[in-house]
């Protein structure tokens, strides 16, 4: 036979946090304080294999519940001397929800269940307190009503209110014993007119309504959007547990409230909370009512007039502390409780971990962590990786007021104001103005990448968290919100309307891309400030983990934020990135434009010194960490003009006609670029490309070593490979020019010369490829693309489709394909060790940044991620925990 049903109470239970999957985090949690000899109202939890139970067959509870439930109630009147539905001594109960997962608010709960019109007088006689009864009694109608009948709270609260109008009384708390019957009265007569029959008297009948209620919120619209949110199963089901009530309703020395164990929002390790006396259940949350404060020293800083827990009910506030250290010693965590105090008497009604920002999250491991009550492997587990991010963007202002016009995805964290633009183009012009501007387009393409790299942040009203804008924004660590669909954009007029306001062209625009929120005006912001705890905590990461993590960083700036949140080197530098700024871009066309080699040689020849200077500042930024440097990869018409003036500018740069120009850049167009003149093909085609790269890689390294006295770590690599064959033509390329500059210079060049790995053929022969090939690098977005053969930029209008059916479990260009990319992965990394056993495998794809791929990417061994810059703490704690995880595993 099934156990459906676990009592706990008076010092014992026959379940505990352990058994958490079944009882639910509160069930379960309740029963651990009641073991803990804790003050916990008795009570039973009835578990989530009913609910499950409950949904396969229609609805229906197995047979043998009720018989069960009859005996913990008498477990429960065993301990209290009270009967549930007995006409002396009723006991009252509440029915509460809790799935195994916290979801806070989500579903229901009825409180002062067994109430009716003659256990009233029973709990009148019996407290003595009759006002207090029919308080209950009032209570219980509104709630039952709600919960398990979907009358809406407003009807009651309304005859409330008329009845305080009439009256003339402003607070709840002034209502007497007869206000209260007859308030009682009222929504009795109410219901029945609603409702066609009397409020349900039998106590047995509000029961089970109120279990059958509580399973049934389990799937609730707002509930089933909570699960959906945060990765919960519906088959997790809720329990339900029964639980003797106790009073916090019974005048002027009974009170309810919530507490923190250390302050949620900085961490301090400090109680933290709030109380209100004479009240009931949510009172404290639902803002009815003003709380106080619970300590003294939270009164007075908070300059509070209204007296404390801490003055008001010292002993219970003694017991509150002393129970609350005791709960925080337990579960090694901050807690977050609910307690009622009845007449002086405190009972725990609730405790869980207790949520908390990511700056109070690093507080708190830290510090819990010195006083010895967890060990540096469970801080390091307990902050998400993915939080931190909060901590390393600049951010709006709290305190900053606040227009918000519209809402989209949070697609890049960040915030950023600027001067509206609707074109890449302008963006441009604006940057080089020394104008800062926010890009918005309905959605952005390829053609938009050197606006949005001119923009301080970007928004589109289409697209998804993995559109072209969010990705390549998380690329740049630009802020973006992605998809804000009630904006309407209008090129032509160059106006966009948001929330009945009509901007234009140069208007200020905040958007913020931690919430999604678009703003009027320029909100204040503030710089990110990275705490001690940071810092330590960071550090003991680092002493675990296995891989190591670089950044992928294209200019000095990116590699300044790069070291300062820690990366060991860079493990991808786009060079393409260095030919956006400024004047470049003219000499970039005109190389590309040229007709002959003649022509491109002239054209490198001004970009040369341009190069140089920019590795020469990288290389003594880094001092001697590596860098990675990537040859030209992205297909070429991406650079090239398209509005007029840039045609002209180029043309006469050229000295050719710009009709002329224009016939050669529509010969450049392709139907499919992704997968067509880009990557080591240019340098196949185009060997001056490559060789000017080189030859400013190396002068750079020259200069370098030369100015700083610390030899830079070169290391070159070639994108998009098929084959050995083809990376053999570019490295011997490549080692020319070393050759070349190291007799010019009399110095000797290091340098080591390897491949990304981005093609499915490539994996493959991956064997052959470490034969010359000193490191590999994957690209994990192009080799996602390739083996899918799926296009990230196209994907949006069906991807979302194939993760909600469950055909691809996570959208596979936020976390790496494991059964798919991650097999190709595999067999790279096995080939290639089997021809070059020490050789250096890393990662420098989206992918690095997320800690379910870095988890994958150790455990297929590795040597390091390489991530954007803003994602490098991310990367160093993930990776710690990953390292944690297989050493528990094994
Ligand atoms: P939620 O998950 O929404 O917090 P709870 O089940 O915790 O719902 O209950 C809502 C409120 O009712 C809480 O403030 C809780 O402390 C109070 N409450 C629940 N059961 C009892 C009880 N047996 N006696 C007194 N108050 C109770
Ligand atoms: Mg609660
Ligand atoms: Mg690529």
């Amino acid at each position: 036979m099934t156990k459906w049903v676990y009592t706990f109470g008076q010092g014992e239970a026959e379940g505990g946090s352990d058994l958490k999957n079944l009882l639910g985090g509160k069930g379960g949690n309740l029963a651990e304080m009641a073991r803990l000899g804790l003050p916990v109202p008795p009570g039973f939890t009835i578990t989530t294999e009913v609910c499950t139970y409950f949904y396969n067959n229609g609805k229906q509870f197995p047979v043998d519940l009720a018989e069960a439930v009859e005996s913990a109630l008498g477990f429960i009147s065993g301990v209290t001397g009270r009967t549930y539905g007995d006409a002396q001594s009723p006991l009252l109960v509440s029915a509460r929800s809790g799935a195994r997962a916290s979801m806070p608010g989500m579903m229901d709960t009825v409180l002062n269940l067994g109430l009716n019109d003659i256990t009233v007088e029973a709990l009148a006689e019996n407290s003595g307190d009759a006002r207090f009864a029919y308080d209950s009694y009032r209570r219980f109608i509104q709630m039952y009503a709600n919960v398990v009948l979907g009358i809406e709270h407003h009807i009651f609260e309304t005859i409330l209110e008329y009845y305080k109008q009439n009256k003339g009384i402003a607070l709840d708390t002034e209502l007497t014993e007869g206000g209260w019957r007859a308030i009682v009265a009222e929504f009795k007569a109410r219901f029945e007119k609603i409702q066609g029959r009397p409020f349900p008297q039998d106590p047995r009948e509000q029961l089970w309504g109120a279990i059958g209620a509580v399973f049934e919120s389990w799937m609730n619209p707002r509930a089933v959007a909570y699960r959906w949110l945060h990765d919960i199963p519906a088959a997790y089901g809720t329990a339900v547990t029964i639980q003797a009530m106790v009073f916090g309703n019974m005048g002027e020395t009974s009170a309810t409230g919530v507490a923190f164990t250390r302050n949620p929002s900085t961490g301090a390790k400090e109680l933290y909370g709030e109380f209100l006396l004479n009240a009931q259940g949510e009172d404290v949350v639902a803002g009815l009512r003003t709380p106080q404060n619970i300590t003294e020293a939270a009164r007075i800083a908070g300059r509070s007039q209204d007296p404390s827990m801490e003055s008001l009910l010292p002993d219970a506030y003694a017991e509150l502390t002393s129970v609350m250290a005791h709960l925080e010693a337990h579960y090694r965590d901050m807690q977050d409780v609910e307690f009622t105090v009845e007449r002086g008497k405190l009972w725990m009604l609730q405790s869980r971990s207790g949520k908390r920002t990511s700056k109070a999250a690093l507080r708190i491991a830290v510090e819990m962590t010195n006083e010895g009550l967890i060990g540096k492997p469970e801080a390091i587990a307990s902050i998400d990786p993915l939080s931190l991010e909060q901590l390393l963007h600049p951010a709006l202002d709290p305190r900053a007021a606040r227009q918000i016009v519209a809402t989209g995805l949070p697609a890049s964290p960040g915030a950023a104001s600027g001067e509206i633009v609707f074109c890449a183009s302008d963006a441009e012009q604006l940057k080089s103005a020394g104008r800062k501007v926010i890009l918005v387009r309905i959605e952005t393409s390829p053609e938009d990448i050197l606006g949005m790299h001119a923009a301080e942040g970007i928004l589109t009203t289409r697209g998804g968290m993995t559109s072209h804008a969010a990705v390549v924004a998380r690329g740049m660590g630009k802020p973006c919100v992605s998809g804000a669909g009630t904006i309407r954009v209008n090129y032509a007029k160059e106006t966009m309307t948001a929330a009945g306001v009509t901007f234009r062209k140069g208007d200020m625009l905040t958007i913020d891309g931690a919430t999604g929120q678009v703003l009027k005006g320029a909100v204040e912001m503030h710089q990110p400030e990275l705490s001690g705890e940071f810092t330590i905590l960071m550090e003991w990461a680092d002493a675990v983990r296995r891989m190591g993590v670089r950044a992928n960083a294209d200019t000095p700036r990116d590699a300044r934020v790069a070291r300062k949140f820690g990366a060991e080197g860079i493990g991808l530098c786009r060079t393409e990135h260095m030919f956006f700024e400024g004047e470049r871009i003219v000499m970039v066309r005109e190389m590309i434009l040229a007709e002959d080699e003649a022509g491109r040689r002239a054209a490198l020849a001004k970009l040369l010194p341009i190069q140089r200077a920019d590795f020469t500042e990288l290389f003594e930024i880094m001092a001697g960490l590596p860098v990675t440097i990537r040859l030209l990869d992205p297909p070429l018409h991406e650079f090239l003009p398209r509005s007029r003036d840039e045609i002209a500018a180029v043309a006469e740069a050229m000295s050719v006609s710009p009709e002329k120009l224009t016939q050669r850049a529509a010969e450049l167009q392709e139907y499919n670029p992704m997968l067509g003149f880009r990557g080591c093909r240019l340098a196949i085609v185009f060997p001056e490309i490559a060789e000017m790269q080189a030859r400013a890689i190396f002068e750079g390294a020259v200069a370098v070593k030369r100015k700083t006295g610390v030899a830079a770590r070169v290391e070159i690599m070639t994108p998009l490979v098929i084959g050995k064959e083809e990376f053999d033509r570019i490295k011997a390329q490549v080692e020319k020019v070393a050759l070349a500059v190291a007799a010019e210079a009399t110095e000797t060049i290091d340098y080591s010369f390897g491949t990304m790995i981005e093609t499915p053929r490539a994996c493959l022969r991956a064997g052959e490829l470490a034969q010359t090939a000193e490191f590999f690098s994957f690209g994990t977005n192009d080799l996602t693309q390739t083996c899918l053969a799926l296009s990230r930029d196209d994907a949006g209008s069906f991807l979302g489709e194939y993760v909600a059916k469950g055909i691809l479990p996570a959208n596979p260009f936020a976390t790496i394909d494991q059964e798919g990319v991650g097999e190709f992965i595999e067999i790279a990394v096995a080939r290639g060790r089997q021809s070059r056993p020490e050789i250096k495998i890393g990662i420098c794809g989206e992918h690095a940044g997320d800690p379910a791929s870095i988890a994958f990417f150790q455990d297929v061994g590795l040597s390091y991620v390489s991530c954007s810059p803003f994602r490098v703490p991310i990367a160093r704690l993930a990776a710690a925990q990953a390292a944690l995880a297989a050493k528990a595993a094994t």
